[in-house]
């Protein structure tokens, strides 16, 4: 079976799935997109994501595409037509295809472009990975100065990932001036003394969906939270380590730049974090 994608309007087998080579996202990744997570066919934490997409069309001066008060039934639709159990559906929205090539943006006349996919991936949430937490390097963050807008502009990130592949790592954790801003498509922490320690919320890094529930269900359980930048020295020597994203949900870090945290294991706030956080979740998925 061909997997359906949904394009402005249509739900087609992805072989017959098109967009413009005129389309701005292609052309300027003058786009913004949204990956929400599928367990047990229900998606997790919808609302946020949706709240954040128009937060990132509002940043952009992007009209928003006329389907926008259709999203979870398209987002359902996917999920149905293509049997997701466990998986993950990414959103796309660009400011649309004008006939030509050209940096001005586009009038009203342009509509703007509306794909959605999903992403098979069985047994999500019980990833084992999870189990042995995942090893960071640092490199420098060299992106713009926008980074809380969830733009397509992921060309860096890839970049960082493969300097982490690389260097026999999984990811990477992004440096500036002298601190962490965030993984390479994910929020970072470190935990020192039972406390949990991640940068504030700003323009340098994304409002991750993850990180607000998270922080939310740690504070719930009487666990002490520090919003405020940290060095990847400070991370080095950290009791544990963790990123979180909506694939990756509470994700543990047992290593950055080749020095082992702790035991070299898991921990223990990461891994029951990662419990309450799919707990909860699933309480509330829609
Ligand atoms: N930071 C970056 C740079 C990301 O790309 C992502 C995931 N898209 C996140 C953080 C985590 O955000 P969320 O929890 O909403 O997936």
């Amino acid at each position: 079976m061909s997997r359906i994608v949904y394009v402005n309007g249509e739900y087609l087998p992805e072989e017959e799935a098109k967009v413009s080579v005129f389309d701005r996202g292609f052309l300027f990744a003058d786009g913004v997109y949204e990956v929400t997570s599928v367990l047990g066919g229900k998606l997790i934490d919808f609302e946020g994501h949706k709240i954040r997409l128009q937060r990132s069309l509002n940043e952009l001066d992007m009209p928003a595409p006329e389907a926008m008060d259709d999203l979870l039934e398209i987002h359902r639709e996917l999920v149905t037509k293509n049997e997701i159990e466990d998986g993950l559906v990414y959103l796309q929205i660009t400011r649309g295809a004008p006939s030509d090539r050209d940096f001005a943006f586009p009038g009203p006349d342009v509509k703007p472009t509306l794909v959605l996919f999903t992403q098979n991936k069985p047994g999500l949430a019980t990833a084992p990975l999870a189990k042995v937490g995942i090893k960071v390097i640092s490199v420098e963050d060299i992106r713009w100065g926008r980074r809380d807008i969830k733009t397509v502009q992921l060309l860096y990130p890839s970049m960082g990932k493969m300097m982490a592949k690389k260097a026999g790592a999984d990811d990477a954790w992004m440096i500036e001036d002298g601190f962490v801003t965030e993984g390479t498509s994910n929020n970072a922490y470190i935990v020192k003394g039972n406390k949990i320690i991640t940068r504030a919320l700003s323009n340098d890094i994304l409002h991750g969906i993850t990180r607000a529930a998270v922080l939310r269900f740690a504070r719930e359980a009487q666990m002490e939270v520090e919003e405020r930048n940290f060095t990847i020295e400070e991370a080095k020597e950290a009791d544990e380590a963790f990123i979180t994203s909506a694939s990756m949900f509470v994700m543990p870090v047992v290593s950055v730049d080749g020095v082992t945290l702790g035991d070299g294991t898991p921990g223990n706030v990461a891994p029951r974090l990662r419990e309450i956080y799919l707990d909860e979740s699933l309480k509330t998925a829609i």
